[in-house]
């Protein structure tokens, strides 16, 4: 793929904000501010508003996704919600956020098959990896972030999956230490980062994939910061928190994101 010709996405993780009374509205009020076709536009609600904001959504282009899925296919796993089960009502998958790798202590060997399972209901998986604080500063969140990824790549490259899960693909670069913190990366510090996650996805065996994958940034995204990112080549977007829940923030960041997208498209074309 030419650079410059990847999309540019924009993914709302609204965590566990949002009845599912209020979901469908914030939803179809976020749309009806952000209708660019240039930018890939997703909202990630909780399980339970995933039918209502699925409902709200239909027609506008923006689409759904869900914030997790079990490892498993199908069984004795109460509380917990099957990638198969998210048919029909979501298109993409978050795996691997932090949080989640903080609270329900998933390992990158489950989240290598949280994305297996994802990848045979045909959703399409952002995958988060990003380093804690004390890891930046002991200046080995290079090898973190890279660890993270072989961790949960590798076991599909094995598998001869490589070209799929790299056609389906998306990675969000979310520095633990930015997120929900009010304090983001500068945008060069994403960029060093988007530059070695290339390279590992290179490296994993699909020779286009360090080119091909899109590559997001998270970690207290704004409309007012936005640009920083998306100046930079290597990024593709944002997974965006506690921003994605104001219509107003939103509307800034899809609005920045179309005129990226536009002029990255003019440059390569
Ligand atoms: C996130 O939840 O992935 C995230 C980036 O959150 P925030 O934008 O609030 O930092």
């Amino acid at each position: 793929m030419i650079p410059g010709m990847r999309p540019i996405v924009i993914a709302a993780n609204w965590k566990m904000h949002t009845m599912p009374s209020e979901a469908a509205t914030l939803a179809a009020t976020i749309a009806g501010r952000t209708m660019d076709s240039d930018v890939v536009r997703i909202i990630c609600p909780p399980f339970v508003a995933l039918g209502p904001v699925h409902d709200a959504l239909a027609g506008t282009g923006v689409a759904v996704g869900a914030q997790n899925c079990h490892h498993e296919v199908v069984g004795a796993y109460t509380g917990e919600v099957s990638a198969a089960m998210l048919v029909g009502l979501a298109e993409w998958v978050i795996v691997g956020h932090s949080e989640r790798r903080r609270d329900a202590c998933e390992t990158d060997a489950l989240i290598a098959a949280k994305l297996q399972r994802a990848l045979e209901a045909g959703l399409r998986p952002i995958l988060c990896v990003g380093e804690q604080f004390a890891e930046r500063e002991a200046r080995i969140h290079g090898s973190i972030v890279e660890g993270q990824l072989r961790g949960a790549l590798a076991p599909h490259v094995v598998d001869g999956g490589e070209g799929r899960i790299f056609e389906r693909l998306v990675v969000a670069y979310e520095p633990v230490w930015a997120i929900g913190t009010g304090r983001n990366a500068s945008g060069r510090d994403a960029a060093e980062m988007a530059g070695i996650v290339r390279r590992t996805l290179a490296d994993l065996g699909a020779p286009a994939a360090g080119e091909d994958v899109p590559l997001l940034y998270g970690g207290s995204t704004t409309a007012a910061n936005i640009a920083e990112f998306l100046s930079e080549p290597g990024i593709d977007g944002a997974l965006v928190g506690g921003a994605s829940l104001k219509p107003d923030e939103m509307a800034g960041i899809v609005g920045r994101a179309g005129i990226v997208a536009r002029a990255r498209r003019a440059a390569a074309s």
